[in-house]
């Protein structure tokens, strides 16, 4: 069997570490050993500015000379990090004779021990190693590891320190403590993040050493899908999904689902609650039912959950009987449509501002302010509107849109199906009507749709009308 490298973690505080080198890299290296807490000095002529800096504020000592192998007398460790050979050799030799471990940057051959790729939480350490052959693996490996790995678990560690003897005293049997940590962990490392969670999880913590576990609190998290693409998810939404129990879902989703956890329960309210009167009551509900039973409950709604997804409605009610929650934000349709069809929502030269508007129903139209609306230089980027997209034109024409603005309407935007259908105010609605158009679609309008078919990256080019309008067109 060949050896594999040992792995270690070494307590540096106030030990003497000697690196050969001033560069970029040796700063590198300096930084983490300064972080362990190391008596750090560097021998090197000259100095990146960087490590100057670390000397000038004396947390680093200086050895303006080339390496001799006295200098290592007093080290625990060495790091060679010259960018040349003959002197990266002479400090793993010296090394060698006096048993100090060392590091030659790049060179696992010299090297009696290596720097892992590291990710850091608190105290939590992750070291990757690849045995010194394939660094990049090792980075990448890290990469994956910083996306997977929760910020809370510094804050855990840190609690379970602080109360570290006094659970070692209450359940001396290793079994037994290992059972009560993994019950103790269900329950409150999925909610470590939300508001007062910490306080609620040392209180859970000493109760349950005292032999009174608390019931495991519930929780939703209300988290924004994206336009359906489950690449487009955050991967905080990601993490949510992976812990959930419960996931209550709408219809428009897209392949996002395919990302939760398998034995989760799913709940389509789109399907359930239908159009039904009381739809958005019966979904309070059946949130409330879950986080009561205990349930870590996920929201997955299209989109950004706080832009035209009530779920602000969803918090209110939720925070109102006292349930933790958390909103993780989607990229919403508007962005996800934009990007996707090319056009830049802002332009210095075209839109200097954006609007996010909903054309739903017919009072929501009257609602709003349509002379602000009309305003030239900016983008309106309009939810919902395809059923309403006559009395839209006619309103921004009667407030001094020009009739030439273009627009884009953008179906399916970001999924593989996407359509993009482009032209000017003056024929919006026969367009539509004409290239059948259906849910869901966005319709962007200003200067800058004009950018779709020049910027068009994305699915099927742009669909523009390709005759001018014929009478029987307009009909
Ligand atoms: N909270 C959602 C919006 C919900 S309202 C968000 O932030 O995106 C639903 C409307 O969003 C649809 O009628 C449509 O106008 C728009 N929409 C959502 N997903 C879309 C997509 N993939 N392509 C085009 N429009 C979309």
């Amino acid at each position: 069997m060949n050896a594999r490298l040992f792995p270690l973690f070494v307590d540096l505080r106030g030990r003497a570490v000697v690196v050969v080198g001033g560069g970029a890299i040796a700063a590198r290296k300096i930084e983490r050993l300064l972080a362990a807490g190391a008596r750090v000095r560097v021998v090197a002529p000259d100095l990146h500015r960087d490590v100057r800096a670390l000397v000038d504020t004396r947390r680093v000592a200086h050895r303006a000379e080339g390496f001799r192998a006295a200098l290592l007398d007093d080290a625990w460790l060495a790091i060679a990090a010259t960018d040349d050979d003959v002197v990266n050799r002479a400090v793993a030799h010296a090394a060698g004779e006096r048993r100090i471990l060392v590091n030659v940057v790049d060179d696992a051959q010299l090297s009696s021990i290596q720097l892992p790729a590291v990710v850091e939480r608190g105290d939590v350490q992750v070291a990757i190693s690849s045995g010194g052959g394939a660094p990049m693996l090792a980075r990448r490996l890290r990469e994956r590891l910083e996306s997977l790995l929760d910020e809370s678990l510094g804050t855990l560690a840190e609690l379970l320190t602080r109360h570290r003897r006094r659970i070692r005293a209450s359940i001396p049997e290793t079994g037994a403590r290992r059972r009560w940590f993994d019950a103790l962990l269900d329950r409150i490392a999925p909610n470590l993040r939300l508001r007062g969670s910490l306080a609620a999880a040392e209180r859970d913590l000493l109760a349950s050493l005292d032999d009174a576990p608390m019931p495991r609190a519930g929780s939703v998290i209300l988290v924004g899908a994206g336009p359906g693409d489950p690449g487009l998810l955050t991967l905080r939404g990601l993490r949510a999904l992976n812990e959930a129990d419960v996931i209550v879902h709408d219809r428009l989703i897209g392949d996002v689902l395919t990302l939760a956890r398998r034995d989760a329960l799913m709940i389509d309210v789109g399907k359930r609650v239908g159009d039904r009167a009381d739809a958005q009551a019966r979904i309070h509900a059946i949130l409330l039912e879950h986080a009561r039973a205990g349930r870590r409950v996920v929201r997955l709604k299209g989109g950004d959950p706080f832009v035209f997804g009530r779920g602000g409605e969803e918090l209110e009610f939720l925070r109102a009987h006292g349930i933790a929650c958390e909103v993780v934000p989607g990229i919403t349709a508007a962005l996800a449509c934009a990007a996707h069809a090319g056009i830049p929502l802002t332009h210095r030269e075209h839109a200097q501002s954006l609007r996010l508007v909903t054309a739903h129903a017919k009072d929501s139209l009257d609602t709003l302010d349509w002379r602000a609306l009309a305003a030239e230089r900016q983008t309106l980027a309009v939810y919902m509107g395809v059923s309403a997209l006559e009395r839209l034109r006619a309103r921004l024409l009667a407030h001094g849109r020009s009739a030439d603005t273009p627009f884009a309407l953008v179906e399916n935007g970001a999924r593989a199906q996407q359509r993009v259908i482009v032209g000017t105010l003056a024929d919006l609605p026969e367009r539509a009507h004409a290239e059948n158009v259906r849910a869901p679609a966005l319709l962007i309008l200003g200067e800058v749709a004009a950018l779709a078919t020049p910027l068009h990256w994305f699915g099927a080019p742009p669909i523009a009308r390709s005759q001018p309008l014929a009478l029987s067109d307009a009909a």
